[in-house]
């Protein structure tokens, strides 16, 4: 049995949301973060290589007056 953290009443495992409050279970709130965290990790990945490519390209190129 797992209980929810929304009215404290127990709802079988298998049951992926409440069966009194229809609020998703911890198991699958856990699954939820853990899919949004590694979604920002790839985010934070993506930005900095991003960042790197314009600090080589940007200090490469020659100012434009002068
Ligand atoms: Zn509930």
């Amino acid at each position: 049995m797992a209980i929810c953290l929304f009215c404290q009443q127990e709802t079988a495992d298998s049951q992926q949301s409440c069966q009194h409050c229809g609020m998703a279970l911890p198991k699958q709130q856990q699954a939820n973060k853990a899919r949004k965290l590694r979604r920002f990790a790839w985010f934070v990945a993506g930005f900095t290589l991003f960042c790197a490519v314009m600090i080589v390209w940007l200090g490469r190129t020659p100012p434009a007056i002068g």
